[in-house]
């Protein structure tokens, strides 16, 4: 049986709707014709630095065996469902993408494609001529910008096998979406993250005090249960106390929570709306700026850029403050552009890890007639005292030990300002690997949508 991939991105508005709502309304038709899914549905998140991206960046990528007969079926559902669902209201705001590639594995381009979309800026153009070279059907108008990500997100697979993690998705029935509380208690998730924190992550800000598993907009989705382990978020689903009904759920694979974004680059590579891991010395004092937020020049050689820590990233902000220069650093962020406030590029960070902090400062020496501090007498002329004028080019610096009151290690924002991307600490060392993908029986269920 052929095996398919159908990219969807750009599903979503402002004003609601929702990409992966979207999917659960194809799976449902598609699970009908009889066809077979060999993966869960992949969410994949794209780079999130991208202005003109819609809400989160998130594209699906269904993966399965459909019939030979039933092909051209497959295809005309994918299509008519995405005009229907697209085409309801306020059309003029979306550009949805819809793409397919029929084939076992995917060609190298894609995955290239893939990596360029998730780190940097893709234009639609260089999408479409690489869709057209490997053959993938493109199922939606042309000028739509949603086919970025709809063909691009289908490269992902194989990057896949380095890291993913599940998302248990669950939606809102038609009644409730647009209230604005979604009727959850929190303290049921404080527990289930409590009981499963081996493998479920994310889901409750324990420094803040807060569930963050639900949005806020008016998009259809009730909440996402985010973990390592399928069948542990069916078992966390069953302990959360939901107050108003449940249309619908379904687990995701995906590139959240793996910093997959995250790759090494120069300063003087750097270019706009690029994601970055920037390993660079502190070349100036921390400044605190307006707004609370802080901002440090790093180089690496290469070039020097200022790092900037924003206010929602408080406890990295806290940690920025007590780097001083010589300080071994790595940034983990984007490239903001220059603007009118910001004349320069600069970084926008979102992790930090701290590699090496100095430990000792060196100071001129004592004057061993008087006991004074020395003053430089010129380059290589060693030092000269300022109070009785001895001089001498025998001395050398002294260095002096200094404490510090920050140490090594990986710094992250609080949990509810984390990117979708962005990999928490609790899942260092506990990576999913591997591409043998078994689903487990129960992945999706549908009652009402
Ligand atoms: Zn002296």
């Amino acid at each position: 049986m052929p095996i398919i991939h159908i990219g969807l991105d750009s599903h979503d508005t402002p004003k609601g709707g929702c990409t992966t709502h979207f999917s659960i309304l194809l799976i449902k038709e598609l699970l009908k014709l009889g066809v077979e899914f060999i993966d869960y549905p992949n969410l994949i998140r794209l780079n999130p630095s991208i202005p003109w991206k819609t809400r989160g960046n998130g594209a699906v990528v269904l993966r399965l065996k459909v019939p030979e007969n039933k092909l051209a079926e497959v295809l005309d559902i994918a299509k008519n469902l995405s005009k229907e669902y697209t085409g309801k209201e306020y059309f003029k705001y979306r550009q949805p993408g819809l793409a397919v590639y029929i084939g076992k594995d995917i060609p190298h381009q894609l995955r290239v494609l893939y990596r360029k979309a998730l780190t940097d800026v893709v234009p639609l153009d260089v999408a479409l001529s690489i869709a057209s070279k490997v053959g993938v059907k493109i199922l939606v108008p042309k000028t739509h910008r949603g086919l970025v990500g709809a063909i691009s997100s289908i490269g992902a697979l194989q990057d896949l096998r380095e890291d993913y993690t599940f998302e248990l998705l669950a939606y809102r029935s038609r009644d409730y979406v647009g209230l604005r509380q979604r009727l959850i208690d929190k303290e049921s998730v404080k527990q289930v993250e409590l009981e499963y924190r081996d493998t479920l992550f994310n889901n409750y800000d324990f420094e803040f005090d807060e569930a963050v598993i639900t949005p806020h907009g008016p998009d259809p989705v009730l909440f996402g249960l985010r973990g390592n382990d399928p069948e542990v978020l069916v078992k966390a689903l069953s302990k959360i106390r939901v107050l108003e009904p449940i249309s619908a759920w379904c687990i995701f694979r995906s590139n959240q929570a793996t910093d997959a974004h995250l790759v090494y680059r120069r300063i003087s590579e750097l270019r706009p709306y690029q994601t970055c891991m920037v390993k660079a010395t502190v070349v100036s004092k921390p400044e605190a700026i307006k707004g609370g937020h802080v901002r440090l020049m790093i180089s690496d050689g290469s070039g020097k850029i200022y790092a900037y820590f924003y206010e929602p990233t408080s406890t990295l902000r806290k940690i920025t403050l007590k780097l001083i220069p010589g300080d071994q650093i790595i940034v983990g962020g984007s490239v903001r552009p220059p603007s009118r406030s910001h004349p320069y590029k600069s970084i926008n960070v979102e992790k930090l890890v701290i590699e090496k902090i100095v430990d000792t400062i060196l100071r001129n020496p004592k004057c061993p007639r008087c006991g004074k501090t020395m003053k430089s007498a010129g380059r290589n002329k060693g030092f000269k005292c300022p109070k009785c004028g001895y001089k001498s080019n025998m001395l050398s610096k002294i260095p002096i030990k200094i404490s510090r009151d920050v140490r090594p290690g990986i710094y992250t924002p609080p949990i509810r300002s984390m990117h979708h991307l962005s990999k928490p600490i609790s899942r260092i060392k506990h990576e999913n690997t591997g591409h043998r993908i078994k689903l487990i029986d129960k992945w999706c269920e549908i009652t009402s949508l």
